[in-house]
């Protein structure tokens, strides 16, 4: 029997049914009439979300790791100089990525739990003065530790060195659920997929590409076929388009616009901070280090000395058919991740919690059942959620 019960998992998130629905529409020719307005109608809905006021937005039949390959090999050049931090597994995943690609990549190590450093990043730019770096990346939130670094900070390092470098952002599981501004914030190149904010199945690589970018491209000499902007910019769609996901795409930015983005990214924060509360009464901390670090799309619980994170997340499944984040890489057993994001509700948060305090009870962790529901109630009645507009 498969499983009714909401994911807890960062990505893929709970599909609403509407969008579900706006997926699973009949064949229809690409190249017919019928899709350019639906093509549109995601390509704009996203520049909204994205918050950006210039450029292209580009949609790949792909995941995010396409979108993270999309930006790099479209504005860089073989032996090209890119900075970035590794503190996550999706941090360290984009600079292999890079290496593979040939790219010079000056890597701060950072520990897992701490953001993009950006004192270290602003001393690294303020000393390039050839101008030797070619991009910056961000990982605008660390899905594997639940770590929101600072994409304004970056930026104003950037500028405060008088700093051309491309700035590049993964916003895979923070954009459409936390604040993004693209335009404001100067991101070159906004990278997410369609499984995470968006609310849709796995299948989209979405690029939100700046006019700085756009110029870099004509330049950039690294090889690129399937993910040339190129073609896309030229043909509108040089393969055939994820037609459903597409027009699905569509119905969440509606969806999402419609909600209004303060009030999405007020609901995400609400949700987390009552999973945050009931982290706090399991006794038990974020593996984010501090609470400026905190994400509002996942938190990665660290697991008392013993406690096999990875095993939880199996017994949870197993026992309760409810399925949360295993720790990954260097955090691998020594945390579990509750994901937070995308179509959730305080009632469904609370259901994630109760499960997973039943799920830490039955592999020995000391917490005391309840005690995390009762603390999310608390925080949840005393911050209640905005009223349910009608349909
Ligand atoms: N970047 C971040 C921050 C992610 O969380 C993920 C996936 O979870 C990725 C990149 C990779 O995206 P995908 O699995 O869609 O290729």
């Amino acid at each position: 029997m498969s499983s009714q019960n909401p994911v807890f998992i960062p990505g893929p998130t709970n599909i609403p049914e509407s969008i579900r629905r706006a997926c699973d529409i009949p064949t229809m020719d690409h190249r017919s009439a019928a899709f350019p307005p639906l093509f549109e109608r995601a390509k704009t809905g996203v520049a909204e979300v994205l918050k950006m006021d210039a450029g292209e937005v580009i949609l790949f039949p792909a995941s995010g790791t396409g979108g993270w390959e999309a930006a790099v090999t479209n504005t860089l050049s073989p032996g090209d100089k890119v900075l970035a931090a590794r503190h996550g597994m999706f941090s360290l995943k984009w600079i292999d990525l890079c290496q593979r690609h040939g790219l010079d990549v000056e890597v701060v190590e950072c520990p897992w739990g701490e953001g993009a450093p950006v004192d270290r990043f602003a001393e690294i730019l303020a000393a390039d003065t050839g101008h030797q770096i070619k991009a910056v990346l961000v990982t605008h939130n660390e899905t594997a530790t639940g770590v929101v670094s600072d994409v304004a900070a970056v930026r104003a390092a950037l500028d405060a060195a008088g700093h051309p470098a491309l700035l590049m952002v993964d916003g895979v599981s923070s954009i459409a659920s936390m604040d993004f501004r693209m335009t404001e914030w100067g991101v070159d190149l906004a990278v997410t997929g369609s499984q995470k904010g968006f609310m849709l199945p796995v299948g989209l690589a979405i690029v939100g590409v700046s006019p700085k970018a756009l110029a870099a491209m004509e330049t950039a000499k690294l090889s690129r076929c399937f993910f040339d902007f190129r073609d896309m910019l030229k043909l509108g769609t040089p393969y055939t388009p994820a037609v459903g996901l597409i027009n699905g795409l569509g119905a969440s930015c509606d969806m999402l616009l419609a909600e209004g983005l303060d009030n999405v990214f007020a609901r995400h924060h609400r949700i987390a901070e009552g999973v945050r509360a009931a982290v706090a009464a399991w006794g038990l901390r974020p593996c984010a280090v501090s609470p400026a670090l905190y994400s509002d799309t996942v938190t990665a619980i660290v697991l008392p000395e013993g406690v096999d994170g990875n095993a939880l997340v199996r017994h949870a499944a197993d026992a309760y058919h409810v399925a949360f984040g295993a720790g990954l890489g260097e955090v691998a057993g020594k945390v579990f991740r509750i994901g937070h994001l995308g179509m959730l509700t305080d009632v469904m948060a609370l259901s994630g919690i109760a499960t997973a305090e039943m799920a830490m009870a039955d592999m020995g962790v000391p917490v005391t059942l309840g005690s995390g529901v009762a603390a999310a109630q608390d925080y949840y009645r005393t911050n209640k959620a905005a009223p349910v507009q009608a349909a």
